[in-house]
């Protein structure tokens, strides 16, 4: 047994178990757990393996069922409402804009009239093209030295038949917009924004990041009226590394309420005066109770 499969072994076994009882002993399940998915597929492709931002069908429902089991899941919008929160809140989001997850949402969790937000890049639906998975495609082709989002763009609509279609499936199934359009239909479904093209804030200048915004901002509106512009989630979403206080000044100006990171953390005690808020990110092996504790409180137990 290799040591990463004992560690997984302890971690399911003993470790799991036991933080289950100390958390109900000592309410450690107070406070907000905001949960991070990104697609939902039992046939990932090369880009999503790598990248670990999927799960399987069987699993997603094992992860839903345990959030259901041992929080309340709220919807987003509660966060504008300033009412006190109830005791072990938890919000569901999605981020990026797959096929597989807009499927998963409608099979798994509005039949239960659970909550989502589901935080999209309207650019990505548009073209059907993932910035990230179009930038690893060419640089292993060798077929493009320059990465800007319109380069990247062209790079690949410049594909010839054979190699477009080996990019599609290299990326994956994004979702389209039909598919969008009927699942923002669903009272449970608030729709939010993850920039037009899933841009990195920190590389663009504060005036592009602004009209990237506001581009995927007007998708949305023309699409859901109702409670758009209250939340960003930043793609990538490390502070520091990929955004900073300058984008978050900006967008609060424009009057976004909350802003999202991919920090892995809950918050212990929930202030609605805190506007940026981490999400937890499971991930595909994240399948017994166990691993999802320990997913979620691994950050603030080795006090990271
Ligand atoms: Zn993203």
């Amino acid at each position: 047994m290799t040591k990463m499969n004992r560690l997984a072994r302890f971690i399911t076994n003993v470790l799991g178990p036991f933080l289950n009882k100390v958390s109900r002993i000592f309410r450690l399940n107070d406070g907000l757990t905001v949960f991070l998915f990104h697609e939902v597929t039992d046939d990932p492709s090369e880009f999503l393996k790598s990248t670990g931002m999927w799960v399987s069908t069987r699993t997603f429902q094992l992860q839903v069922d345990w959030i259901l089991r041992n929080f309340t899941v709220i919807p987003i919008i509660d966060l504008t409402s300033k009412q006190e929160l109830p005791r072990n809140s938890a919000i569901i989001t999605f981020d990026d804009s797959w096929a597989g997850m807009i499927q998963a949402i409608e099979k798994y969790l509005l039949p239960r009239e659970v909550p989502v937000c589901l935080f999209l890049n309207f650019g990505t639906i548009d073209r059907r093209i993932d910035l990230v998975a179009a930038e690893r495609f060419l640089e292993a082709q060798k077929l493009e030295t320059k990465f800007g989002v319109e380069d990247l763009l062209d790079g690949i609509d410049k594909l010839p038949d054979t190699k477009y279609r080996e990019f599609l499936k290299f990326q994956g199934p994004i979702a389209d917009i039909e598919s969008i359009r009927k699942i923002a239909l669903n009272s449970n479904v608030e729709i939010s924004n993850h920039s037009f093209h899933h841009n990195d804030a920190i590389k663009l200048t504060i005036e592009e990041f602004l009209s990237d915004f506001q581009k995927n901002e007007l998708c949305i509106r023309n699409l859901k009226a109702s409670g758009s512009g209250n939340f960003f989630a930043f793609p990538f979403g490390t502070p520091g590394l990929n955004f900073d206080e300058r984008h978050l000044k900006m967008l609060y100006d424009k009057g976004v309420q909350y802003c999202f990171s991919g920090t892995s953390h809950r918050i212990k005690t929930f202030q609605f005066s805190q506007r940026l808020i981490p999400r937890i990110h499971f991930s595909p092996i994240d399948c017994s109770s166990g691993n999802m504790w320990w997913a979620c409180y691994k950050n603030q137990i080795l006090k990271r």
